[in-house]
C-alpha cells in the first residue's frame, strides 16, 4: 500500500487540511477530498470524551456562519437520510466503493434534489423525524459534488460540520491518524498534572482513591515532577494525567490519541484511539476520574482498565495498569503521549514503595460496597434500587441520604451518591408515594442531578412503587405532571397577515416537566412540516407554496402531548 501526501498549504500558521490519499484495499483504492472549499481548521478532534461517548468524527469550522457548501468527500451515492431533532440533526451519509461510509452532520439543509426527495418522504409519513436508506441508484455521486450545506442542526453548540468517515464494519476511523487527512501541526501535547491513585480495603473490596495530585515542568522537551523526581506510594497504585493538544494556529484544545506507559523500560499500558465501535463508546466514562471531572471539569484520563471497562482501544495492559512494587522498591515511570500529527511528549519520574504495608483504613461496618461483577440491590423505606451486573466499571461505594418531600415531589427525596461513574446499563429505581388514583397516569419518577436539573423519567406503576429505569445517578422522588406543553407563536402574531418576505413560521414548545412526546402541525387541515429544533424548543414551518393556495386565509392547527399524556392545542389563521 502506497500513500501519497499532496501538500495544500505550505503554511502551518492555520491548521490546514492537507489532504492524503488512502488505500484502503488492494482492489478498491480511492482517494478523499476535502468536504468543505475554505481553508479549514478543526474545533473537535477524533476520540475526544464526550458525554457518555467517544467524538467519532472531526468538527470542522466554518467562521461562526451557517451555510458553507458541503461536498462529497468521494464518489459514492448517498445511502442514509437522517432528519431528527436532536443528534446530527440534518445528516448525510455516503457510501463509498471501498466499503467506507462518509457521515455529514449538523447540516442546514440539504441540496436542493436530496432536500425535496427527503421532504416527499416526510409527508408521505406525516414525520419530521426521518432515518431512510437508499439504494445506489437515487442519488449516485461524484467526488465534490455538493450535498447540502454546513449548519447548526441537531445537538451543535454552533455552526460547524461534524465529518466522520466509518470502515466497512461502521467503525469511526481516527482519520486524521490513518493517512486519510492531515494536519500541519507541530505542537506536541501538554501534561498539566499527574495523578496518583492508590486503594483502600473496605471490607475485602479494594477501592481506588486519590492519593496525591502532583506539579509537573517542562524540562528540555519533555516533562519532569515539579517537586522532586520520585513520588512514594502506599501500596499499589496507577497514574492519570490532565492534559492536552493543541495544534498550530487553532485556539481549541484537543484529547490526546496515543499514550504509552513504560515501567522499568517495559511496556506495561497503551492506549490508541484509532478506531472503535458505537456500542463501547459510552465506556468513556471509565477512561476518566469521573468524580473529577464532575467536581472540577477536569478532564485525568487514569492509565488504568478498570475490570468491567470493555473499551477496546487498551494494548499491553498489564495488571489493569497498576503498579506494585515490594517495600523499598523504586521503579522508573515513563509515559509517552503522542497526538495525531506524531508529535510526543514524555513524561519520567520515579515511583517508591515506602517502608512496610499500606495502611488499613478503618472498616465502618455502615457503609456498603457495590460490587463490579455482580447484581447489587439495595432498598430502604420507601425505595429500592436495582444495579445489575455490567452497570459499574468498578467496585464502590453506595451511599445514599432520605429527605422530606421537596422539589414538588409527593414522595421523600431519595439522593444516591454517585458511585464513581454514571450506570453504563440502566439501573431501575423504585419510589413509593401515595397518589390518588385517578393520578396514577401523571405521576412520573424524577431524577435530579447535582445541580438541580431535572429529568422525568418512563415511569410504570408496579404497586406500591412508581418505577424506573435511569442510567444516571441523582435524587429519585415522583412528582404529579399535570402541567400540559405550552405553545406560543414567536415571529408572528394571531389572527396577522405575514408579509411578502416571511418564509417561515416558528412556535416555541416547551414543557415544564416530563417533555414532549410528540406533537403534529396542520396548515388548513392537512398535516404540515413543522421542523423540531430541541435545543431551541422551536418548530419551525417553511412556508411552502407547492402545498398551500398563496395570497390566502389559512388555518394553523398545532398539538403537542407531553410524557404523562397532557396535550395542548393552539390554533389561529394566518394570512400568507
Ligand atoms: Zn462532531
Amino acid at each position: 500500500m502506497q500513500t501519497t501526501i499532496q501538500r495544500l498549504s505550505a503554511q502551518a500558521a492555520a491548521a490546514a487540511l492537507i489532504m492524503t490519499c488512502q488505500a484502503a484495499t488492494s482492489q478498491n483504492v480511492i482517494s478523499y477530498a476535502p468536504p468543505m472549499k475554505n481553508a479549514m481548521s478543526l474545533s473537535g478532534s477524533f476520540g475526544e470524551l464526550r458525554a457518555n461517548h467517544l467524538h467519532s468524527g472531526i468538527d470542522l469550522r466554518v467562521g461562526g456562519v451557517e451555510g458553507e457548501p458541503v461536498y462529497a468527500a468521494a464518489q459514492g451515492y448517498v445511502s442514509r437520510i437522517v432528519v431528527r431533532p436532536n443528534g446530527y440533526g440534518n445528516a448525510l451519509y455516503v457510501a463509498h466503493p471501498n466499503g467506507a461510509t462518509s457521515v455529514y452532520g449538523h447540516l442546514q439543509r440539504f441540496a436542493p434534489a436530496i432536500a425535496a426527495w427527503a421532504h416527499e418522504k416526510q409527508y408521505a409519513r406525516e414525520s419530521f423525524f426521518l432515518d431512510v436508506e437508499l439504494d445506489s441508484l437515487t442519488f449516485p455521486l461524484r467526488q465534490g459534488e455538493q450535498i447540502g450545506f454546513a449548519g447548526n442542526s441537531g445537538s451543535s453548540s454552533g455552526p460547524h460540520l461534524h465529518f466522520e468517515i466509518r470502515n466497512h464494519s461502521q467503525q469511526p476511523l481516527n482519520i486524521m491518524q490513518q493517512d486519510i487527512y492531515k494536519i500541519a501541526d507541530k505542537q506536541p501535547p501538554t501534561i498539566r498534572q499527574l495523578v496518583v491513585y492508590c486503594f483502600d480495603t473496605v471490607q475485602g473490596t479494594p477501592l481506588p482513591k486519590k492519593y496525591k495530585a502532583l506539579g509537573v515542568r517542562p524540562a528540555q522537551g519533555a516533562y519532569k515532577l515539579a517537586g522532586g523526581d520520585t513520588v512514594t506510594v502506599d501500596g499499589a497504585c496507577y497514574f492519570g494525567l490532565d492534559m492536552l493538544d493543541k495544534m498550530d494556529g487553532a485556539a481549541y484544545t484537543f484529547g490526546v490519541n496515543h499514550c504509552t506507559l513504560h515501567i522499568n523500560e517495559t511496556l506495561a499500558f497503551a492506549y490508541n484511539i484509532s478506531a472503535f465501535n458505537f456500542d463501547e463508546t459510552r465506556y468513556s466514562n471509565a477512561m476518566v476520574d469521573f468524580a473529577e471531572k464532575q467536581r472540577a471539569k477536569a478532564k485525568i484520563i487514569r492509565l488504568y482498565v478498570a475490570q468491567g471497562n470493555r473499551l477496546s482501544i487498551y494494548r499491553q495492559v498489564k495488571n489493569q495498569g497498576i503498579v506494585s512494587l515490594k517495600p523499598h522498591e523504586k521503579a522508573k515511570v515513563c509515559i509517552t503521549l503522542t497526538d495525531d500529527a506524531d508529535n510526543s511528549t514524555q513524561l519520567t519520574f520515579w515511583v517508591k514503595q515506602a517502608a512496610g504495608a499500606a495502611a488499613k483504613r478503618p472498616d465502618a461496618s455502615a457503609e456498603k460496597v457495590l460490587l463490579w461483577s455482580k447484581n447489587n440491590t439495595c432498598e430502604v423505606d420507601g425505595f429500592k434500587i436495582a444495579i445489575p451486573t455490567g452497570a459499574l466499571y468498578e467496585s464502590s461505594l453506595f451511599e445514599m441520604q432520605t429527605t422530606p418531600p421537596s422539589h414538588n415531589s409527593v414522595s421523600p427525596v431519595f439522593c444516591v451518591k454517585q458511585p464513581v461513574t454514571p450506570p453504563h446499563r440502566a439501573v431501575s429505581v423504585g419510589v413509593r408515594a401515595s397518589v390518588p388514583e385517578a393520578l396514577w397516569a401523571k405521576a412520573v419518577v424524577v431524577c435530579m442531578d447535582g445541580d438541580g436539573n431535572k429529568s422525568a423519567l418512563a415511569t410504570t406503576l408496579r404497586m406500591p412503587y412508581f418505577t424506573a429505569d435511569s442510567r444516571s445517578w441523582g435524587c429519585f422522588f415522583v412528582e404529579i405532571d399535570t402541567v400540559p406543553p405550552q405553545i406560543t407563536p414567536v415571529n408572528f402574531t394571531r389572527d396577522a397577515q405575514l408579509g411578502s418576505a416571511q418564509q417561515r413560521i416558528t412556535l416555541r414548545v416547551k414543557d415544564k416537566l416530563s417533555g414532549i412526546k410528540s406533537y403534529a402541525g396542520y396548515i388548513d387541515g392537512r398535516w404540515a412540516l413543522f421542523e423540531h429544533d430541541e435545543k431551541s424548543s422551536l418548530m419551525h414551518y417553511y412556508i411552502d407554496r407547492s402545498r398551500v393556495k398563496s395570497d390566502a386565509q389559512h388555518s394553523i392547527t398545532f398539538t403537542a402531548s407531553d410524557v404523562a399524556g397532557n396535550s395542548s392545542t393552539f390554533t389561529c389563521t394566518l394570512h400568507f
